[in-house]
């Protein structure tokens, strides 16, 4: 009897925790889209708005990806 109760809660434990793990990441989603996405203008990489380097009205990721924009 007491097997059946520990496989139940085993059972019951791994569903919980299943669950979890989806809420956690339907919310960490919905907070990236919160945050304003540019994209790289040389190599396409999405950043934050924050990390974004801006010349003229482009958006380069990194000053590597802006000289190499710029030579082109
Ligand atoms: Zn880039």
């Amino acid at each position: 009897m007491w097997l059946k109760v520990l496989i139940f809660g085993v059972v019951a434990f791994l569903i919980y925790r299943f669950f979890m793990k989806k809420n956690k990441k339907v919310e960490s989603s919905k907070k990236i889209d919160a945050i304003e996405m540019l994209q790289c203008d040389n190599c396409g990489v999405y950043m934050e708005n924050k990390d974004a380097i801006k010349v003229e009205s482009k958006n380069y990721c990194s000053n590597e990806c802006k000289t190499k924009a710029l030579k082109y």
